[in-house]
């Protein structure tokens, strides 16, 4: 299976899952770039996988369908009305023509619907976990974001995130704000500089270096939470109040 990646929009990156000539896209937030690299690779969409309900992800699947029609899966949402799949947590896509199957997680709180897919040690999560960041909230509640995280940080430490957007070097300057001293994300900023510098996307991630970088999985470091604590101007109690006052701090950063 070969995974590529489509810059889209301003910033956004569609994936595209290729075996052999079959193919399914998740969350085309918009057709063209999509229709170009069915046409120049000679590729056939089977399905598309929607994580939410937000335009620059599901903005281009009315035109994809006219190109071909092909199963939407999504979350069952009246904001989603182009989903003809609806699926939730523990949901099973197996899309014919791909040899393995897609599980489904909800992971609520960016948005109320959120979910992301799984498949092997491949996660495309949407706007829920970036590399080195994290989802707005624009719809869920910090709870539930909180949690959400928390179970993608469960998972395996060689799952890549395949993650929406490209926030990398943003998310590291405010992640450098919160952890001056940490020396792996000093290091993983200067990788992450490099590669934009050159032209190149800083996604996927793997797990091993959200957990080791990333605040908004850190919110039990002690470093973090002191932080955190200096930040909001009184204690936190808890990885949800630590989540939501870096989130907070996010937003005005
Ligand atoms: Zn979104």
């Amino acid at each position: 299976m070969e995974i590529v990646a489509v810059s889209a929009l301003r910033d956004n990156y569609i994936w595209v899952l290729c075996e052999g000539r079959h193919c399914v896209v998740v969350d085309p937030g918009e057709a063209a770039p999509v229709l170009g690299l069915l046409r120049t690779r000679d590729l056939e969409l089977r399905a598309i996988l929607l994580t939410h309900r937000h335009a620059d992800h599901q903005g281009g699947t009315t035109e994809l369908l006219a190109h071909t029609p092909v199963p939407v899966y999504g979350p069952v949402s009246p904001a989603m009305p182009g989903v003809t799949q609806g699926v939730g947590e523990g949901s099973e896509i197996v899309v014919p023509g791909l040899t393995m199957p897609f599980q489904v997680l909800a992971v609520p709180g960016h948005t109320e619907e959120h979910i992301a897919y799984l498949r092997g040690d491949a996660l495309f999560c949407g706007d829920t976990l970036f590399a080195a960041g994290c989802g707005r909230l624009l719809g869920g509640t910090a709870a539930q974001l909180s949690a959400s995280l928390q179970r993608l940080a469960a998972l395996p430490a060689r799952t890549r995130i395949y993650c929406a957007h490209e926030y990398t070097l943003a998310n590291l300057a405010f992640a450098a704000a919160v952890e001056p001293a940490n020396s792996q994300l000093q290091a993983r900023r200067q990788h992450c500089e490099a590669l934009r510098a050159a032209g190149q996307a800083t996604i996927p991630s793997l797990l091993a270096e959200e957990l080791a970088t990333n605040p908004f999985l850190r919110c039990t470091d002690k470093r973090v939470v002191a932080a955190a604590e200096k930040q909001a101007g009184h204690a936190l109690h808890g990885p949800v109040e630590v989540f939501t006052a870096l989130r907070k701090w996010k937003d005005q950063f």
